[in-house]
């Protein structure tokens, strides 16, 4: 096309074009999925739009929400359109080719170590999943505010758009076609679609339909259709028959019914709103797909955990909340940067917003789910919601329900059990299934936790049970507050802890020379952010926390500690006063060793060693 304008792909989507192209993945379903997950996107927000402006929806077949799927079988065409709220030509070059997105490097490198292409949509490069399928792909769209256009790559580094002088009109939305390939001719068809779309796109909330074929009865005058194909019964020959027709009373018929195929739209979801119906009769097979269409989340693994509930009261609101198998490739990397949350708002069922900071605290921006609020306004603007008063009620409520959904893992952990070594615990496929559950908890998402503790003071001591770690009696194992709690010593007034960089490295410490010999079991904190949390931790059921490096370690009493001082006075104080006084502020005789001879604890408020080595990484 002698018009068209003509773009360069950045060169990260270049690649990445470039490895979809090559790649023999096998699974190349996938592309429909992404498609159906755009077009409702666009669907969901030109209706966020029409809440408060009505006549932005137009009118006849604009203001149908809907996705249509058509297949030409002679041109090797499979096309998708939506009426959702199209693309203006400014956002067809940035958002199919120009600007690249933080996901797309980190996609490309997951490809390069052999990372799994299904997750595509969790990078935000869905889109070109087409190129898995298709040699060349256009794409025809029209927004409000601009005129149609059609931009077309056959992934070969550029792309090219142009006015649509060619087409029919679309009135409003967008239409993807793909030329599909030699070897991807099993997308056209209908059958084949049917199933992806059940397989995959079950929860869209927009009807899906298809051109689909239909064999339909149609009635034909029955001398023109038989003449010539069968062989008529001549006048002569045909007495005999005339006669048994009149006994039995019926007249030779004059039409005959014969299949044709006719076409129409068929919708092949049925648009069932999870969260609206009673968790009882949803199966977790539901939940499970439920969760993979709003997490974008195909992976085989289902979720660790889910929540479903109805809050009821002032604020009446529905969630459902998800617990992901996995941690997402940047969950800590963006946690200082965004306020990310991954909650999708609903208002009385119409899709609001899915960067609703105001729903639950950054700590818990793991989650996946979603809210269906009855209480707050449907057509005021996304500021005037932001700042509404149920908001706080909600936030409220989702955190406590977050945080029993994750105490519920584990208890129902068998692995968890104080007693998890008793050989009598039932053997069940349930007991087998929630098996070390917690432990996968905990290692994808428990730095979440404690940062949770740094940040959430009311809910400290609730998040403080979900704390694992290992302990100088913990045999390899993980264990929680409760646990060391209930091996206490008679007489243990505080909870020791050390920290460092590894287990290894602790195990060797001095500083629990002494405590071990009597038994009095130590945590190893070794995690950098552990320390930060220490900081706000201070006690757990009216325990208190004593880092066993720094000053002040209490362990029973010791009649000879008062004479030894005595004898050692001397001794004691010509350290002090022959040691630089600005580096060191007192010098102690002492009961926390055995037989290291000294040495150097950190004062109650000061760093301890451990801190001072994170702090010194991070200024160098
Ligand atoms: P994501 O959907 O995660 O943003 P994609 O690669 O799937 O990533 O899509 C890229 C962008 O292209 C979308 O964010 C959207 O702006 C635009 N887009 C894609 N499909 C459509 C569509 N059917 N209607 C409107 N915009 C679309
Ligand atoms: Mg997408």
């Amino acid at each position: 096309r002698s018009s068209a304008e003509k773009f360069e792909f950045q060169a990260e989507v270049s690649r990445l074009m470039d490895i979809l192209i090559n790649s023999l993945y096998s699974n190349k379903d996938i592309f429909l999925r992404e498609l159906i997950s755009n077009a409702s996107d666009a669907l969901d927000k030109i209706r966020f739009l029409s809440l408060t402006d009505k006549e932005i929806l137009g009118e006849g077949d604009n203001t149908k929400l809907e996705i249509l799927i058509k297949l030409d079988k002679e041109k090797k065409i499979l096309s998708i359109r939506d009426r959702g709220i199209g693309m203006m030509k400014e956002d067809l070059i940035k958002n199919l080719g120009t600007i690249a997105k933080s996901g797309t490097s980190a996609f490309v490198e997951k490809m390069q170590t052999g990372g799994d292409l299904n997750l595509i949509g969790q990078f935000g490069v869905g889109f070109y999943s087409v190129y898995l399928v298709a040699d060349y792909v256009e794409v025809i769209s029209k927004h409000n505010d601009d005129k149609q256009y059609v931009w077309e790559s056959k992934a070969d580094g550029a792309f090219a758009i142009s006015e649509d002088v060619w087409n029919e009109p679309l009135g409003r939305g967008t239409e993807i076609r793909l030329h599909l390939r030699d070897e991807a001719q099993e997308y056209l068809d209908e059958f084949k679609l049917k199933e992806l779309v059940k397989k995959y796109s079950e929860f869209i909330n927009f009807p899906i339909q298809l051109w689909a074929s239909k064999e339909v009865d149609v009635e034909v005058p029955a001398d023109e259709e038989e003449s010539g194909e069968e062989e008529e019964p001549t006048e002569s020959s045909s007495s005999e028959d005339e006669e048994t027709e009149e006994e039995d009373g019926e007249k030779k018929p004059k039409t005959k019914k014969i299949k044709e195929t006719t076409y129409e739209w068929e919708v092949l979801n049925d648009m069932k709103a999870v969260w609206l119906r009673n968790p009882k009769e949803v199966t977790d097979e539901e939940y499970t797909k439920f969760y993979q269409s709003l997490a974008k989340d195909f992976s085989d693994e289902k979720p660790l955990a889910w929540s479903h509930f109805t809050a009821e009261g002032d604020v009446e609101f529905k969630a459902v909340l998800f617990v992901p198998p996995k941690a997402p490739h940047d969950l800590y990397e963006s946690y200082y940067n965004t306020e990310k949350s991954n909650l999708k708002l609903y208002v009385r069922r119409v899709f609001i917003s899915d960067e609703f900071d105001e729903l639950l605290p950054k700590y818990l921006n793991f989650l996946k789910g979603l809210v269906d609020s009855d209480t707050l306004p449907l057509n005021v603007s996304r500021e005037m919601l932001q700042q509404h008063s149920s908001l706080k009620t909600i936030k409220k409520k989702l955190i406590r329900k977050a945080l029993d959904m994750i105490r519920k893992i584990a208890e129902e952990d068998p692995d968890e059990s104080s007693d998890r070594d008793n050989k009598d615990v039932e053997k069940t496929d349930e007991n087998d299934e929630k098996k070390g559950q917690y432990t996968k908890f905990w290692n994808e998402f428990g730095k979440s936790i404690k940062l949770g503790i740094v940040e959430d003071a009311t809910n400290r001591n609730r998040l403080a049970k979900l704390l694992r770690f290992e302990s100088t009696k913990s045999d390899g194992k993980l264990t929680s507050l409760d646990q060391y709690i209930s091996r206490m010593k008679s007489g243990q007034k505080d909870i020791f802890y050390i920290t460092g960089t590894s287990k290894e490295q602790l195990e060797k410490s001095p500083f629990l020379e002494r405590l071990t010999k009597k038994n009095y079991e130590v945590i190893y904190f070794t995690d950098p952010v552990d320390e930060y949390l220490m900081q706000y931790l201070m006690d757990y059921e009216d325990k208190k926390f004593q880092n066993v490096s720094k000053e002040g370690l209490k362990l029973g009493k010791d009649s000879k500690i008062k004479s030894l001082k005595e004898s050692f006075k001397e001794l004691t104080n010509w350290w002090k006063d022959n040691l630089a006084s600005e580096n060191v502020d007192s010098v102690k005789i002492s009961d926390r060793l055995d037989k290291t001879p000294c040495v150097v604890v950190t004062s109650k408020y000061g760093w301890s060693a451990n801190m001072e080595r994170i702090m010194q990484s991070q200024t160098l």
